[in-house]
């Protein structure tokens, strides 16, 4: 298994290859080596040229940098939740709001929303 360092995409052909190394002589000396890729061929003229695949990998993809998993309530909605309004009442059969008097989700969010003001904390639900 080859080390990440060889795999390219090419600039030339936009494959996704491997870089093939072939010692470059002068005379019989060997003064470096030529950096070719492995699937059209092409001659890259440094190694400072080879497009290796890890520089082109974008970002989000990388182990490192995985997307944060996102909280979709912000804290300040957090506090504006129904469950936590004083108007929120439970019952085994349905979540209602005393003040609009409808139906709600302990999740939904209002703009009438009116902390609770008791020490018992959020009421969950009884189901
Ligand atoms: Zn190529």
């Amino acid at each position: 298994m080859p080390p990440d360092s060889l795999e390219i995409i090419c600039s030339q052909c936009g494959e996704e290859t491997l870089v093939r190394r072939e010692p470059k002589y002068e005379g019989f000396k060997k003064v470096g080596e030529c950096f070719f890729c492995a699937s059209c061929g092409h001659e890259f003229p440094d190694a400072d040229a080879i497009p290796f695949k890890r520089d082109r990998t974008p970002a989000i993809f990388g182990d490192d940098d995985k997307p944060e998993t996102i909280d979709i309530f912000r804290d300040d909605e957090k506090r504006r939740n129904c469950r936590y309004c004083k108007h929120y009442t439970v019952n085994p059969f349905a979540q209602r709001c005393g003040l609009h008097d409808k139906p709600v989700e302990a999740t939904d969010l209002c703009d009438d929303f009116k902390t609770r003001e008791t020490d018992s904390g959020p009421q969950e639900p009884k189901l």
